[in-house]
This record gives C-alpha cells, structure tokens and sequence, in this order.
C-alpha cells in the first residue's frame, strides 16, 4: 500500500498524488523507526506508528500516533540523567500556496506548516514541538526515587549515607549511640550483579 508515499532523509512525505484528490480522501501509513530531524533547533528525533493523511480544502490534514525514541532528562529529585520514553498525538494541516487542481492562491494565516513546493510535506518541525509539550516538567527516574541527601547532597538511591543518623543524633541523650546502628539496606532493592 502507499505507492505514493515515499520517505527521504529528513523524513519527507510526498503527497502529490493525494493532492490531486477530492477533499476528503485519506491514506492510512505505519512508519517503523523513521528519522525526523530539524538542524537548525539541533533536533533529531525516530517515529513509530500511524499516520493518517487527508486531503483537505486548503492541502493536507495529517492525523498522527506516534512513540518517539526514548528521550534523556534529568530526574527531579536526583538530579541523575535516565531515559523516558515519549509518545505524540496531534492533527495538523498542511497547507499548500497553491491548489494544483484549480491553480488559485491558498490564503495562508501566518504560522501554519507549509506543503514545500516539491509537494512534500515534512512533518520534522510538528514533532519537534509536540515532542516538547509532551515532556514532563518534572520527571523522576523512577517512582520511589529516594532524591539527595539535603546535607551532603549524596544520591539516596545508592544507599544511606550517614547524615539520617547524624541529624537524630541528640547530644544530651546518653541513649543518642543506640540510634547509630549500620544499615543492611542496599538502596532501592535491585539485585546486585
Ligand atoms: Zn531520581
Ligand atoms: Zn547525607
């Protein structure tokens, strides 16, 4: 399926065949690990999924469902750098200048994705910036994430590191020393190689 539906590098879409189409008319696509890039925001990105494009008044409304390769931030509490996994769901129209049936100008109102002159459509700068939206404020590398240490700043995920026993530590307690008993955890629990 898709014989009109050629990918380049960056990924380009084209949709010239679609666009001598009467409005309405659809094509469903499933990518597997296509590149999108935009150089000049320094972004580069790989798509998996559906992609559905549709022929409207004013050019092309593509509809897609797409997981993007994992994505690396900083964890909030810890500060560590871990990999999160992102997906985007958005329509967006593409706009030609001209109608290639009726050859009339496209009236455009300003900061729309354009249909390149070739008839491709790049969906590169959509990604980008839905890829943004679609990052967490704050994220955590995982669910129980211990965080640092307020006083020495040391990642809690790799186990105590003596400050909880410093900070209970009560000088006119005679019992203070009973308090400072070694730990036998191992941070999170996960089974050391
Ligand atoms: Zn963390
Ligand atoms: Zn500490």
């Amino acid at each position: 399926m898709g014989s009109s539906f050629s990918w380049s590098r960056p990924v380009l879409i084209n949709v010239s065949t679609l666009l001598h189409e009467p409005v309405g008319h659809a094509r469903r696509y499933r990518v597997e690990h296509e590149p999108v890039a935009v150089p000049e925001a320094g972004f580069a990105q790989e798509i998996s999924g559906s992609l559905r494009l549709i022929r409207s008044e004013r050019g092309v409304l593509v509809s897609a469902a797409l997981d993007l390769a994992p994505v690396r931030v900083q964890c909030g509490r810890c500060l560590e750098m871990f990999e999160t996994p992102l997906a985007v769901e958005f329509d967006e129209e593409y706009i030609l200048d001209h109608d290639p049936i009726t050859g009339r100008r496209v009236e455009l109102e300003g900061d729309e994705f354009r249909i390149d002159a070739r008839r491709h459509l790049d969906l590169s700068e959509a990604i980008r910036q839905y890829e943004e939206s679609a990052l967490p404020l704050r994220s955590l590398c995982r669910a129980g994430c211990r965080g640092l240490c307020p006083h020495c700043g040391h990642n809690l995920n790799t186990g105590p590191c003596g400050c909880a026993a410093a900070e209970s530590d009560d000088r006119w307690s005679p019992l203070a020393h009973l308090q400072e008993r070694p730990s036998t955890e191992d941070g999170d629990g996960a089974p050391e190689a």
